[in-house]
């Protein structure tokens, strides 16, 4: 009975494997077809801000990325297929001397070595190949190196103790050892969203309070009137890595944050600023970030429950390739093989995420004169060489911004009215 179990489960997962790699190519191919019937001529809508040469360079630089993409997603699959059923993980985990709770951490941190060297080049083709042609890359090969470095040691010395403590959770609680990991899991989550603006994001980049004469009176009228402070608008220095353009929040109670990339700061005007400004300060008054923590308190819970459920099963572990009943191999097929049975669940979260832009541009309609948020955007996607079309069930999938179009649609009947 239990090898049938195992059988069906490898099938399965397979299929997932094989199904979810091929949709994401039908999807990308789907979207480099869109792009290229709309290269010849600029959208009616957009003629009026959007020259030729741009629009064009938008498709070119979109569909590299998406062709860039598809060759990753084959990468992806053999991967898998490495780790999985050539058995891969099963023998790096008996490979390793040790045993106790140092071969659990031995084993997952050799994982994710041998992970990021390999997708090294990957990065270094992106940086400094594919960006670099559009015009984007400002990042050398030492400050490449350096934020790696930086990445590295921040994962190391956040992720060796978590794991520790985990597995400290796990041999020491019990049958109950999921809701006790579950909560200690939500602590950290909580104090790294809370640390994040002060404390993480300033190891990779530099932070100065949003000033300027014309501004200043612009910024105290709506920070105040959406319960912020002026000190907490920063400018950070982005183009030290790249000249893509951004603003974003974070944060949340008296650590939050909203951030402008020093890149977009100078294409914008006052008035573009502050709309855009209102936007994210409409993200922190809707209570966005807090919301997105509860959804994820839900999924993690849900997460560390089945993990509670299936840790005992050995059809579970053998269902993935793996036959040793351990909390290392447990972890590595949660977070590897896991994502490909959720994938089907990510065009809600990217609807959640669409329907929430929205509702911040319309607080910032309300706040300023949506005439203002629309060329601010607009100058967003000339920077960042963003088309203005795009496939819809490409974009119902993946995006997390609505489409140019449905979005300045919007903001234009708040003109209107
Ligand atoms: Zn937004």
């Amino acid at each position: 009975m239990n090898s049938l179990y195992v059988y069906y489960t490898q099938v399965i997962f397979l299929c997932f494997v094989i199904i979810n790699h091929l949709f994401e190519i039908y999807l990308s191919r789907r979207q480099v077809t869109t792009l290229h019937q709309n290269r010849g001529s600029v959208p009616e809508e957009f003629r009026n801000f959007l020259i030729l040469d741009d629009h064009q360079r938008a498709v070119n630089y979109a569909t590299a990325k998406l062709q860039f993409g598809q060759k990753r997603l084959v990468w992806d699959v053999i991967m898998l297929f490495i780790w999985f059923p050539m058995k891969g993980a099963e023998k790096l985990y008996m490979a390793l001397p040790e045993s106790g709770m140092h071969k659990e951490v031995l084993f997952l941190l050799s994982f994710f070595a041998i992970q990021s060297l390999l997708s090294l080049p990957w990065s270094l083709y992106l940086t400094f190949v594919l960006e670099e042609k559009f015009g984007f890359n400002k990042t050398t090969l030492k400050l490449f190196f350096t934020d790696r470095m930086k990445g590295l040691v921040l994962g190391l010395l956040l992720g060796v103790p978590l794991l520790y403590g985990i597995l400290w959770i796990f041999r020491s609680t019990g049958s109950l050892w999921w809701l006790v990991s579950f909560v200690f899991m939500t602590a950290v989550q909580f104090s790294l969203v809370w640390l994040y603006p002060t404390v993480i994001a300033p190891l990779f980049n530099k932070f100065k309070p949003l000033e300027g004469e014309e501004l200043k009176h612009g910024i105290e009228n709506l920070v105040t009137r959406a319960g912020f402070h002026a000190k907490e608008v920063f400018v950070m220095d982005a183009s030290k890595r790249s000249s893509h353009g951004n603003a974003y929040f974070t944060g949340f109670g008296k650590n939050k944050r909203v951030v402008f990339f020093d890149t977009l700061l100078k294409d914008l005007g006052t008035n573009e600023i502050l709309a855009i400004l209102a936007h994210e300060l409409g993200h922190m008054k809707l209570k966005h970030i807090p919301k997105s923590l509860v959804t994820s308190l839900i999924l993690s819970f849900l997460g560390f429950w089945i993990m509670g459920r299936l840790s005992t099963e050995s059809w579970f572990y053998g269902g993935h390739f793996i036959k040793v009943m351990a909390p290392g191999p447990l972890f590595l097929i949660f977070l590897q093989a896991i994502p490909m049975y959720t994938f089907w669940f990510g065009p809600i979260s990217a609807y959640v995420s669409r329907k929430r832009e929205f509702e911040a541009d319309a607080y910032a309609a309300e706040e300023t004169n949506p005439q203002f948020l629309i060329s601010g955007l607009l100058k967003l996607y000339q920077q960042n060489a963003s088309p203005v079309v795009t496939d819809k069930i490409y974009s119902g999938f993946y995006h997390s911004h609505p489409p140019a179009l449905e979005r300045i649609k919007k903001l234009e009947s708040f003109v209107k009215a």
